[in-house]
């Protein structure tokens, strides 16, 4: 089965071919960082009129890369929500008329459900049930997984997202958009236990999460530093905040894997690429013999490989959109909303 995925959501234009949701032949990712960059940030307005600029070329791109037509497609599938909704409907556009044109299934994909199968790609046996983590600009969800397209939301975050927390610190400390990966570079060289950040554990047994108060203390500490005239150092600081994140998100992992009794344990969403994240979250799993699944770092941030791959799976459920589907930005994790209708799970 040969799908053809678009992912728009946000401000990655991108297409990929994949074949039978594991072999990639193409991952097309043009990101539009020069473009926001500069204001440290996305600005909804340009990333449309980007996406419409850039959709045909990296279409064209991800067919001549697969080494294939239109006419070898079987199914082409898209990001309908959550996300922008200007971004999300030159992708849903696009997806339609190439449905529409060649007579192909329509599948609408939750940008999200997509972080999560960015995993099935190279570990397409993972045994149900498991739990994922879902670390990512706009969320942070553990969810429970007992079987595919079907998801249980155990804890969320209460207010920043992960993600949206590294941006922010990033932002305060001077560096660019977006700067998760480059507070991870930079912890590489610092002393996680110089500069102690309070890590919010809520109510006891509670799965949800909080970073705002984090998020404060970071900045409040630099706004000292400069009023005393004190060099800050930055690479125990980026050390101590991702270790203050961190901590926090491994703990709260292993306790969702423990209370619903499964023994394998997802990472998915852009923070999934940091590299604490992930040895810290293994060596802690391997312990309790939980064993930790996470996707390549590319396949972490957005892309329309893992848009293929969840669309496989519903190819095989048949579980098709109509050509009315239209952009969603609230959709929820597990809700299918086509037509004007609404399935909630
Ligand atoms: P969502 O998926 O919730 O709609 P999004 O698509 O904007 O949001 P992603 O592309 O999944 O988010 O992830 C981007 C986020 O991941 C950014 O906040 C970025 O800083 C963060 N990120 C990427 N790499 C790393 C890393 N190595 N360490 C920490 N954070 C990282
Ligand atoms: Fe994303």
């Amino acid at each position: 089965v040969v799908i053809l995925a678009l992912e728009t959501s946000c401000d990655d234009t991108s297409a990929a071919v994949v074949v039978d949701g594991t072999e990639i032949l193409s991952n097309i990712i043009s990101s539009q960082v020069d473009v926001h960059g500069k204001f440290g940030g996305v600005v909804p307005e340009e990333a449309s009129r980007k996406h419409l600029e850039l959709i045909n070329h990296v279409i064209n791109e991800a067919l001549s890369v697969a080494g294939l037509s239109f006419k070898d497609l079987d199914a082409i599938a898209v990001t309908y929500g959550p996300g922008l909704v200007g971004a999300l409907l030159v992708g849903v556009s696009a997806a339609k008329a190439i449905a529409y044109g060649l007579d192909l299934p329509l599948i609408g994909i939750n940008h999200i459900e997509g972080h999560i199968y960015a995993n099935f790609l190279s570990e397409p046996n993972i045994a149900f049930p498991m739990i994922c983590l879902v670390v990512s600009g706009g969320h942070t969800d553990l969810v429970l997984l007992k079987k595919h397209g079907c998801y249980h939301v155990e804890g969320k975050t209460r207010d920043d997202a992960a993600g949206e927390a590294f941006d922010k610190v990033a932002r305060s400390m001077g560096l660019s958009y977006p700067g998760g990966p480059l507070i991870d570079r930079l912890a590489k060289g610092g002393n996680p236990d110089a500069i102690t950040f309070p890590k919010a554990y809520l109510e006891e047994g509670s799965l949800d999460f909080s970073f705002s108060g984090l998020k404060s203390a970071v900045i409040n500490y630099i706004h000292r530093a400069d009023q005393n005239n004190k060099e800050v150092n930055k690479v125990d600081l980026a050390a101590g905040f991702q270790k203050a994140v961190t901590d926090v998100l491994i703990d709260k992992t292993l306790n969702a894997a423990k209370k619903a009794g499964v023994s394998t344990i997802l990472l998915a969403g852009g923070v999934a690429a940091n590299t604490r994240l992930r040895t810290d979250l293994s060596i802690k799993a391997a312990k309790t013999n939980h064993r930790v699944i996470y996707p390549p770092p590319v396949l972490c941030t957005d892309n329309a490989a893992m848009i293929a791959g969840a669309a496989y799976y519903k190819y095989l459920r048949s579980a098709f959109a109509p050509l009315t589907l239209n952009a969603v930005p609230d959709l929820k994790l597990g809700e299918e909303r086509y037509e004007g209708r609404f399935r909630g799970k």
